[in-house]
C-alpha cells in the first residue's frame, strides 16, 4: 500500500489505540504468569498498568512460536512478554520494531557456528545456548532456563541485546537519549568491565555472571539483568553503570519499594 509510507506513524497509533480498547488482562493469567518474578511485583500500581498495557501492544504484534513441540501457553508468553517489555516501560514498543518472531525451545538447543581463521580454514562447531538475539531477526529463548534458570534472565538479557543491535553490530552501547553522555556511558562501562574481568582472573567472586566478560555487549546485556532483579546491588557495585543504565531506560529500579 503505497500510501502508508510512514507504518509507525499515525496509522500504528489508530491501530494501537484500538487493540488496546479491545483488549485486558485477565488478573489471574497476570499473576500465574509475573507472580514469582519479585522485580515485576514491586512496580507502582502505575509502572504495572503502564506494563499491562505494553504487553497487551507486544502480544498483538509480535509472534509466537514453538520449537520441537513445546506447546507454548498464553502463561508463558505473557510471562515472557512482561520481562521483555520492563526495559522498554519508558522507551515504547518501537524500540522492538523491525522483526516479530518469539521462537520458544523446551530446552537449551544447538546452533551450527563456523568461522574461518586467519590460515584460512574453515572451523564449524555446535553451541548449545539458552537464548539469542538474531539482527534483525527473532528472539530464541529456552522455556527452562526462562522458567527455571536462577543464575540468569535470560528475556531481560536477550532484549538488552536487541536494544543494544539498534545502532548497528552489538557493543554495549545502545542508541543514548539527546542529553546523555557517550563519553560518560563509554568510561563507566570501561572501567567496570576492566575492573570485572581483574576480579575474575584474581578467581574473586564476580558477583555477575562471569559471562558477562565475553564481550562488552555480555556485559551489557548481564549488568541490565542485574539492574532490573537486583538493583540495590547493581547501584552499590555500579554505582556509574547505574547512573548510566537510569538514563538510558529512564527507569529507577533501586527506588522502588524494597528493590
Ligand atoms: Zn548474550
Amino acid at each position: 500500500m503505497r500510501y502508508f509510507t510512514d507504518p509507525m506513524g499515525w496509522f500504528s497509533e489508530w491501530r494501537r489505540k484500538r487493540v488496546l480498547a479491545r483488549h485486558r488482562i485477565d488478573d489471574a493469567l497476570w499473576r500465574s504468569a509475573t507472580g514469582n518474578l519479585a522485580f515485576i511485583s514491586r512496580l507502582s500500581a502505575g509502572e504495572s498498568e503502564k506494563l499491562k498495557r505494553l504487553v497487551i501492544l507486544f502480544l498483538s504484534e509480535k509472534q509466537f512460536s514453538g520449537a520441537h513441540d513445546i506447546d507454548v501457553t498464553d502463561a508463558m508468553r505473557v510471562s515472557i512478554a512482561a520481562q521483555a517489555c520492563l526495559p522498554i516501560l519508558e522507551l515504547g514498543l518501537d524500540w522492538y520494531a523491525g522483526w516479530t518472531g518469539i521462537v520458544i525451545y523446551p530446552g537449551d538447543f544447538r546452533v551450527k557456528r563456523s568461522e574461518v581463521d586467519e590460515a584460512g580454514v574453515l572451523h564449524e562447531w555446535d553451541d548449545e545456548l539458552a537464548g539469542e538475539a538474531m539482527p534483525g531477526g527473532p528472539v530464541v529463548l529456552s522455556w527452562d532456563a526462562a522458567a527455571h534458570d536462577p543464575r540468569i534472565n535470560v528475556v531481560l538479557h536477550e532484549f538488552a541485546h536487541k536494544l543494544d543491535m539498534l545502532n548497528g553490530e552489538p557493543n554495549g552501547m545502545p542508541p543514548l537519549h539527546a542529553g546523555m553522555d557517550r563519553r560518560a556511558w563509554a568510561a563507566a562501562f570501561k572501567e567496570a568491565l576492566q575492573g570485572f574481568c581483574d576480579a575474575l582472573e584474581r578467581g574473586r567472586d564476580t558477583w555477575l555472571d562471569p559471562y558477562a566478560a565475553e564481550h562488552p555487549s555480555e556485559f551489557f546485556a548481564v549488568i541490565s539483568e542485574a539492574f532490573f532483579e537486583e538493583p540495590g546491588e547493581t547501584k552499590r557495585r555500579y554505582p556509574d553503570v547505574y547512573e548510566q543504565l537510569k538514563l538510558f531506560y529512564r527507569q529507577d529500579p533501586a527506588s522502588r519499594r524494597s528493590g
